[in-house]
């Protein structure tokens, strides 16, 4: 599954061959995908020029602009979404459910899942609900040690299901709240809202680090990334404790645990994770 280093990676490497051009047109294959694309929206987007590419936890954000009106495509790539760039003239193939045409080239959506999106919103696209809703951004200089102990105050849920949870800061999946615990020596099931300050800024500095790394990791892939014919280009790192149940802790050699918080894997280390 595409985590968020895997969607900033993709977001640098589409972005040269999106900002400053015009949209020729959309290619839609299969509409539904985790929400159905929308049906106008060739309409909608054909002949606005891109002014940028950003992100927002795990969304890719295409700010538009034409008619003097702002607009801008939102793109979430689920379970088993990637995107790249291809020649204008290029077939889709099997799951590739979405092309933006960019006239000599072309941006595809390849999703065999279908659980990815590829939604529209006019006017100021901050404000589309699934935005509006989301958390501190992790990489940014604003989520700190501080506003995390602030965010999960009265909060007795386990601290892992918190970090998971959007709304207190956008974008840590499975992989990286597994990984930030493991470095930050908290153990997942521990309340959230009982965790000190001094906890909570080894906790958002385990986060930006263990992000930070995978970001480094991925920047070699880049090129593949948004090249590669093949299926997918999610990159493979080494991992503390995620995947690992049973082998032994890189650090003290205690067999790391798996259990289950929110139907998802947890994993972790007994004696370093207190
Ligand atoms: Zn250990």
């Amino acid at each position: 599954m595409p985590e968020l280093p895997e969607v900033e990676i993709t977001r640098r490497g589409i972005e040269p061959y999106l900002t400053g051009n015009v949209i020729t047109g959309v290619r839609v294959g299969e509409r539904k995908l985790r929400w159905p694309i929308p049906r106008n929206l060739a309409a909608r987007i054909t002949g606005r020029r891109i002014a940028r590419v950003t992100r927002r936890g795990k969304y890719i954000l295409i700010d538009c602009e034409g008619d003097g009106k702002a607009g801008g495509l939102i793109l979430h790539l689920g379970m088993s979404g990637s995107l790249r760039i291809l020649d204008g003239k290029s077939e889709p193939q099997r799951h590739d459910h979405f092309d933006l045409l960019l006239g000599k080239r072309l941006m595809r959506l390849h999703d065999p899942r279908r659980f990815g999106a590829v939604l529209w919103q006019e006017g100021d696209i901050a404000r589309h609900p699934l935005l509006a809703r989301l958390g501190a951004e992790p990489l940014e200089d604003a989520f700190t040690g501080r506003l995390l102990h602030a965010a999960t105050r009265k909060r007795k849920a386990a601290v892992k299901l918190v970090l998971m949870d959007a709304g207190v800061v956008a974008g840590v999946g499975n992989i990286y709240a597994n990984e930030s615990l493991f470095h930050a020596g908290i153990n997942p099931r521990a309340a959230a809202g009982r965790l000190s300050l001094a906890r909570c800024e080894a906790l958002a500095a385990a986060i930006k680090s263990t992000l930070k790394k995978a970001l480094a990791a991925g920047g070699s892939s880049l090129r593949d990334f948004v090249h590669s014919d093949g299926t997918s280009g999610y990159f493979q790192q080494q991992y503390y404790v995620y995947g690992r149940a049973g082998l032994p802790c890189r650090n003290c050699g205690t067999a790391i645990r798996q259990l289950r918080q929110g139907q998802r894997s947890t994993f972790y280390c007994p004696a370093c994770q207190k």
